[in-house]
């Protein structure tokens, strides 16, 4: 088996204790570490240091943890970098923003180092799981998609989809509960990057809603950016 690069963390934390203190807990654990003490360096740092992760606080001088999770969404390069973000109790108005802004997922302040440790380690274990194997075919909830036959069942009744919804079904299905953003959608299904159709990526979702209604509730809209298939199936 080759030898895996150890992965690389960025914390975006202005307060020294803390970023020491998540460094510390994470060396421990075989990470490779590197520290941003502001929004605007983290920026920089995500840019020249190719994080495989991103902690991010989202109380920051200058720019805040909210406009860098934004800024890092919209950037097609780095628009599936996983990120955990820190917040405080009294932010939670703040945690559900950025959990629409595509922050993969938080953990609120004061936490312990091993909640941590924890969560970042669940967050890779997901990535992985979404993009090191090549499957045959994909299963969320009642629906299978058969990638061979280019077929997709609800419940083992045939669901009759276009190249294009097809296309679009198997990309969400590929990445559960990350922010999809439209022009990503549309570089991956209709293959090339055009402003003027981000709208067809929301006429062909909406039509991928009429078709497999239990997906209505599943595929949620991101504020400004796109869309998000939720890790589970909501089937209610
Ligand atoms: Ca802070």
């Amino acid at each position: 088996m080759a030898a895996q690069r150890p992965k690389k963390i960025l914390i975006v934390e202005d307060e020294p204790e803390i970023a020491q203190l998540v460094k510390h807990y994470l060396e421990k654990e075989g990470f490779h570490l590197c520290i941003a003490q502001s929004g605007i360096e983290g920026q920089k740092l995500v840019a020249s240091e190719h994080p495989d992760l991103v902690i991010l606080d989202l109380m920051l001088p200058e720019m805040d943890g909210l406009e860098v999770c934004k800024s890092i969404r919209q950037k097609p390069e780095t628009a599936l970098l996983p990120i955990l973000m820190l917040t405080a109790k009294n932010e939670e108005s703040d945690t559900i923003v950025g959990l629409e802004l595509g922050a993969d997922d938080y953990v609120a302040k004061p936490f312990s180092p091993k909640t941590l440790v924890a969560r970042v380690k669940a967050l890779f274990r997901r990535l992985e799981r979404t993009t090191d194997h090549k499957p045959t075919s994909l299963i969320y909830g009642p629906l299978q998609m058969d990638l061979v036959r280019h077929e997709v069942t609800v419940k083992e009744k045939e669901v009759s989809l276009t190249a294009k919804e097809f296309g679009l079904l198997e990309h969400f299905l590929r990445h559960p509960g990350r922010v999809l953003t439209r022009d990503m959608l549309l570089n991956a299904v209709w293959g090339y990057d055009y402003h003027g159709m981000t709208r067809t990526v929301d006429v062909h979702v909406r039509r991928l809603k009429v078709k497999v209604p239990f997906l209505n509730k599943s595929i949620m809209s991101v504020k400004s950016l796109g869309y998000k298939l939720l890790d589970q199936p909501l089937l209610q």
